[in-house]
């Protein structure tokens, strides 16, 4: 079968061909229908040969969509058939944290990275940018009925993450609605909340904050077609990044500061931004790793008050929450499609920062 893999460190991604492998006992093998493309797929090509706790080679792929092929003896869940997209953070299944569907925090995390086993589907395992992707368990897939395959897969990742960075700054909401008595204006909402980057995730999470809170979202990026974006997607403000945008987004925020940024960036410039917008005992959810630092320090530069995040993926209950919104057709993928032997093509889009949404590989 196909396979576009990680082959060295720096390297570029290689297309090339693999053995289809077999489900032993827990074992599930899905038939791929779709794979995004995540900029965190940069990240690992990109990374120097210590950064990562993974052993190449590895197939890339860490948001799949897919139909249940064939089953080890010991499988539990979806029958074979069944459409599925994948939960991606593989943990040791086991501990306390695993056991409540929260395997992105792990407890055996660093026990996992010794042993240099990965972080999940396309992260160190073999991910589903191939033909076949076998994944550890049935734990792991989550029904998805018959939301089409490019849509179900970057809600594995890009909206799972942004719903799980939404569900952290809540708090920091305080008039949330649960989304049915919330204002159609685009004038309205009781707390603001800025969104830098609106690219696979950011676009997402836009959404996500429209259909479940009441706040009032301000998007900010360095590309006028993501702004636009941001504007089909439920945005009530947009504006690129300038010197002066931190005081743009505190004036759009009666002054005062706003309530909770979401970082899907990361980088200096973003934290840089995020700091200088947000609000006294607002909220920072760092999703981005763009690699920008930021010094915690009493007293210091951030605001008083300030709660800060780095959530990463999310939980399998989460997972069920973002595909039932998407089924209910709350949530939207914008996509770009290629087929799966154009995947070299497609990773160099996204680093051209050509993207509109997400790229889905389609086999
Ligand atoms: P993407 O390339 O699709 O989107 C990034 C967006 O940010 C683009 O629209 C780009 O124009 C914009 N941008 C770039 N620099 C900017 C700046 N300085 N200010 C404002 N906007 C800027 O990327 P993505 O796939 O959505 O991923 C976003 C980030 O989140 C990446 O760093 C990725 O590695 C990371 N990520 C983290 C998690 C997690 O669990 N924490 C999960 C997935 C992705
Ligand atoms: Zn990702
Ligand atoms: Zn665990």
């Amino acid at each position: 079968m196909r396979a576009v893999r990680m082959t060295r460190w720096g390297g570029p991604p290689v297309l090339t061909e693999v053995a289809r492998p077999t489900p032993r006992a827990d074992e599930v093998l899905i038939r791929v229908e779709a794979a995004g493309v995540c900029r965190s797929d940069l990240h690992v090509l990109d990374a120097g040969s210590d950064a990562l706790p993974y052993r190449t080679p590895f197939t890339l792929g860490h948001e799949v969509a897919g139909r249940v092929a064939e089953r080890g003896p010991g499988a539990t869940g979806p029958a074979v058939g069944e459409r599925v997209v994948v939960y991606g953070p593989w943990g040791c299944g086991r501990c306390a944290r695993c056991a409540a569907g929260a395997e992105n925090y792990c407890d055996r995390r660093s026990e996992l990275d010794a042993v240099r086993t990965g972080t999940g589907v396309g992260l160190g395992r073999d991910g589903g940018m191939a033909d076949y992707l076998l994944v550890p368990s049935g734990r792991v897939l989550v029904p998805v009925g018959d939301l089409p395959a490019a849509q179900a897969a970057p809600l594995s990742d890009a909206g799972l993450t942004a719903y799980h960075a939404v569900t952290g700054i809540r708090p920091s909401l305080p008039r949330d609605s649960d989304g049915d008595d919330r204002d159609d204006g685009r004038g309205s909402g009781s707390a603001t909340v800025a969104v830098i980057g609106v690219g696979g995730l950011g676009h997402l999470a836009v959404q996500i904050l429209r259909a479940t809170t009441s706040a009032q979202v301000l998007a900010v990026d360095v590309r006028e077609e993501a702004l636009a974006l941001a504007d089909a997607c439920g945005a009530h403000f947009g504006t690129l990044l300038r010197p002066d945008t931190a005081e743009v987004l505190r004036r759009r925020a009666g002054g005062v500061g706003v309530d909770a940024v979401l970082d899907f960036v990361g980088s200096h410039s973003s934290l840089e931004l995020a700091v200088g917008a947000l609000r006294a005992g607002g909220d920072l959810a760092v999703v981005g790793s763009g690699g920008g630092e930021l010094t915690v320090r009493k007293p210091g530069a951030l605001p008083p008050g300030v709660r800060i995040s780095l959530p990463f993926w999310g939980t399998r209950p989460e997972l069920e929450e973002v595909v039932a919104l998407a089924r209910k057709g709350v949530l939207r993928v914008e996509t770009e499609e290629f087929a799966l032997s154009r995947a070299p093509e497609a990773i160099d889009r996204l680093r051209s920062g050509l993207t509109r949404g997400r790229t889905v590989l389609v086999p």
